[in-house]
């Protein structure tokens, strides 16, 4: 029997591969994709469930992410009203607060400004009047009050109707399905991987290694070896605890560090996160929040909230996958990496990092790098234009 054949084979169904897999379909190619346990398994559904620009970023003044991720946010907003929705963001200014209200003034300025100044893009001083209002923010020391809208979704439920679409425009999915090796020939990659059914063979003219913690692990099985980037992994860890934060999420600094913790409504409770902390383990599988990062989120929680009781329900942590390098993980960037196995005829392309804002803009700037080594198609939908739903 002779092995199936595709243009285009992912590896790893998180938002990146599922985003390849979309966009490599609407581009008119066949595509498979493998995941090894179910989809958004890995960090797609430990993230914060934001769909933003990253208000932070600006400070270390990462304008393309800030403004490529509004723009995609826009996009979200526009083509998966039942995925993504708008919610309202609070800045709470204190006189202990390390960035003074002039800075997060500044900053609001700017966002609105990359987020195209519309009416949904200006933020506001919340009048004082307004303060008791807030979910029982503690008004001690409080100096202002700033509100702008962001946007919140379901990581999980979003990287799934992401999938559903690529396979719509015929992506197909095996899943679970570990991706075992794959040799390079004159036309690609002959790969092989492990599903229900046993071990599996099919031949690709390109590959993309979107297996986020996982990646290097992916490139340690394929012949020849290809480049690879040296890569810290930082977990993020987060805790859900009883009772809603109703009026929208809190962006505060926790007291130990100044670090920004979110403080977010969450299906009927209030999510915290996050944290960064070096990981030291071998399997990206195995990350669990550390005592000492639940016990940073519950206090920085009942320091801003000092009136709520509400028992610890559940906690989780994913891993960010960051360049290697030098200095305060907090500052460095945030931008997805690329890595291609060589500059001419790329047949490999591994993604690194990144946002789960960015994943489509991530995944046509992937197939623009696979373009020259595959065959000409007519496309047959603009990712751009495609509805999500539920
Ligand atoms: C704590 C935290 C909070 C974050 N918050 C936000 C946020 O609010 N907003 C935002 O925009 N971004 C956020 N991010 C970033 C975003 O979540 C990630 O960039 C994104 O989810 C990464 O997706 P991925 O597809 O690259 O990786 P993953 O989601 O990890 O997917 C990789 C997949 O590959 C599979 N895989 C691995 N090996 C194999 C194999 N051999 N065979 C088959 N499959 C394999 C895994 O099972 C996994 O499902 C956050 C990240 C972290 C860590």
């Amino acid at each position: 029997m002779t092995a199936a054949t595709y243009d285009v084979v992912v590896i790893g169904g998180g938002i990146h591969g599922v985003g390849v897999a979309q966009a490599a379909a609407a581009a008119g190619y066949s595509v498979l994709l493998l995941e090894q346990k179910t989809l958004a398994s890995g960090t797609s559904s430990r993230s914060s469930k934001l769909i933003h620009g990253g208000l932070r970023y600006l400070e270390g003044a990462q304008f393309g992410l800030v403004r490529e991720s509004l723009r995609e946010r826009e996009i979200l907003l526009r083509n998966a009203p039942e995925l993504v929705r708008r919610v309202p963001f609070y800045i709470p200014v204190y006189s202990s607060t390390q960035r003074p209200p002039w800075m997060i003034r500044a900053g609001l300025s700017l966002y609105a400004l990359f987020g195209g100044l519309s009416r949904d893009t200006r933020f506001e001083s919340v009048p004082r009047a307004r303060w008791e209002n807030l979910d029982g923010l503690d008004t001690r020391n409080l100096l202002a009050v700033y509100r702008y809208e962001d946007a919140q979704t379901d990581d999980a439920l979003l990287t799934q109707a992401v999938m559903r679409s690529a396979q719509t425009l015929s992506a197909e999915l095996r899943c679970p399905a570990n991706f075992l090796s794959a040799i390079r020939d004159e036309t690609g990659y002959r790969v092989h991987y492990l599903d229900n059914s046993g071990e599996q063979t099919c031949h690709t003219g390109s590959l993309v290694n979107a297996a986020g913690p996982w990646a290097n692990t992916v490139l340690d099985r394929i012949t020849p070896r290809p480049p690879i980037l040296t890569v810290d992994l930082v977990q993020g860890a987060h805790i859900l605890v009883e009772g809603e934060t109703r009026h929208g999420v809190y962006y505060v600094e926790a007291p130990s560090d100044g670090r920004a913790v979110f403080v977010m409504p969450w299906k009927g409770s209030t999510l915290i996160g996050t944290t960064e902390t070096p990981y030291d383990g071998n399997d990206p599988g195995a990350v669990r929040a550390r005592p000492e990062e639940i016990s940073y989120l519950h206090e920085t929680w009942q320091h801003y909230f000092p009136n709520a009781h509400g028992r610890l329900l559940d906690n989780f942590a994913g891993l960010r996958v960051l360049p290697q390098g030098s200095g305060s993980v907090f500052r460095r960037s945030r931008e997805t990496v690329l890595h291609p196995d060589n500059t001419y005829r790329v047949r490999l392309v591994t993604v690194y990092g990144g946002k789960l804002t960015g994943y489509r803009a991530t995944a046509s700037k992937v197939m623009r790098l696979l373009r020259p080594s595959l065959p000409l198609h007519a496309a047959v939908a603009d990712t751009a234009k495609l509805k999500l739903s539920l």
